[in-house]
């Protein structure tokens, strides 16, 4: 006949089987629900594509401003040309001017090729952030069938593990049963291991290890109040 001690003792290891794999089923359900990788691929596209917003509107309104000053420019270089300026002076502050305009011309074309330069790469962030995700995807739909089958594996394994809980628990004798019950701390069973309580290392006394020994009676740490079970 086994034990009360021991049949605590194996009790809570089905105890704690079983936490286990109710974590395992509810990790595996949650992750059939929802697939962390393709959430955080997801949250990528949509700020990739955000940014390529961004962008785009940006070469957009320096596209319009330099078609502004394109044709302030023709419009300006056009006076000058027509002949109809004749003082000196006034001919000479709009060809400063067209000068002027020119210069910054040429700097805002180099800031829009920048401009447009960031673009593309922003093309590229949500070409690829698309890629990553449908490659996500694929990955996490290739790994479902064996997490289903590992779910099934473990919902058998809960059913046959709780009913073995049960019926060892139903070996225990009732005052086993009361002892482990009112115990507050978990685990609330130890084993004995080189004459010391394996939960607190403080060292059994040798009358408990004699009472352990025996085995009729429950022997309770002296430290941490756990129910000692003999290596
Ligand atoms: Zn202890």
């Amino acid at each position: 006949m086994t034990r009360p001690a021991q049949l605590l003792l194996d009790h809570q290891r089905l105890v704690e089987r079983e936490r286990g794999l109710r974590d395992n089923i509810e990790r595996a359900n949650s992750r059939l629900e929802s697939d962390p990788e393709i959430v955080e691929r997801e949250e990528t596209l949509v700020e990739a594509r955000a940014a390529q917003e961004v962008t785009a509107a940006r070469v957009r309104e320096s596209d319009h401003e330099r078609e502004a000053h394109r044709s302030r420019l023709r419009t300006r270089e056009k006076e000058l040309m027509s002949g109809r300026i004749r003082s000196p002076s006034e001919l000479l502050q709009m060809s400063e001017e067209v000068k002027h305009m020119k210069e910054r011309f040429a700097e805002e074309e180099d800031a829009e090729l920048k401009l447009m330069e960031d673009a593309d790469a922003a093309d590229e962030a949500v070409r690829e952030a698309t890629n990553q995700l449908e490659q996500a995807r694929k990955q996490s739909a290739s790994e479902e069938p064996e997490i289903r089958s590992e779910l099934e594996t473990w919902t058998t394994e809960l059913a046959e593990v709780e009913a073995e809980r049960d019926a060892i628990w139903e070996q225990a004798p009732p005052a086993a049963q009361a002892a482990y019950s009112r115990m507050r701390m978990r685990p609330a069973v130890a084993q004995v291991v080189n004459n010391q309580c394996s939960a607190c290392h403080v060292t059994v006394t040798s009358s408990g290890m004699q009472l352990l020994r025996k085995g009729d009676e429950l022997v309770h740490c002296e430290n941490c109040g756990r129910i000692l079970v003999r290596d």
